[in-house]
């Protein structure tokens, strides 16, 4: 099973595409994990790529086919792959193409995880954890006992740096411009899945099933 998992950021793609590497023994790739070990590393690619994560622009097409075609050439992705975060542009979509089509391990198919965007900013903007138990909240989905439980711990709810309202607005646009033209790429290769990811983890990870 080879898949390639599309969606704007906060849409679930790392939690559903974690669930399915586990069920069908499949590798997930993904490009921002790889990036942000990367920078962790201190690496020279990483210096260069940490910059342009921070502003939630893209890093640049050339660097990242780079990578994603010496991952992909690693035996441990024989039986399969889920793609997140990758491919993000135009350019990236035709040259993994070319790739896979070298490689001959053609792309099963494209899934599109889709998701009304004021949900997604309500789901980013208000992400929250809690300082004392670690525990993911939500100002706006969580309910008011779980708020109220970190507080009565006598934690705080902190807000992660890359949680900033003005970033999450430029990776939404930068989504917007250049990777949602991709749905179209896909829908005329033939490719294109889409699935509302709108529900629970659970319910979207059932429709996910029931539609690869
Ligand atoms: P993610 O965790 O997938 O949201 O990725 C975090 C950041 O890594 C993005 O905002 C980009 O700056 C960078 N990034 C990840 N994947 C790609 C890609 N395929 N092309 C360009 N930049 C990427």
């Amino acid at each position: 099973m080879r898949i390639v998992l599309l969606g704007a950021p906060g849409s679930g793609k790392g939690t559903q595409a974690q669930r399915l590497m586990k069920d069908k023994d499949i590798c997930h790739i993904s490009t921002g994990d790889m990036l942000r070990s990367a920078v962790d590393e201190g690496t020279s690619f990483g210096l260069k790529a940490k910059k342009v994560m921070e502003s939630g622009k893209l890093v640049s097409d050339d660097l990242m086919i780079g990578l994603i075609s010496e991952r992909l050439s690693l035996k441990d992705t024989l039986n399969g792959f889920i793609l997140d975060g990758f491919p993000r542009t135009t350019k990236q979509a035709k040259d993994l193409k070319e790739l896979l089509q070298q490689m001959r391990i053609p792309l099963d198919s494209a899934l599109l995880m889709d998701i009304d965007f004021e949900i997604l900013m309500k789901r980013l903007v208000g992400r929250r954890t809690c300082s004392k138990t670690g525990k993911l909240l939500n100002i706006y989905f969580s309910s008011k006992e779980e708020l109220d439980a970190c507080k009565n711990l006598g934690g705080e709810l902190l807000k992660r740096k890359d949680d900033n309202e003005e970033i999450i607005r430029n990776r939404l646009k930068v989504y917007r411009d250049q990777t949602e033209p991709l749905v179209d790429f896909y829908k005329s290769e033939n490719k294109l899945k889409v699935i509302n990811a709108e529900g629970s983890m659970d319910e979207v990870y059932q429709s996910l099933l029931a539609t690869i």
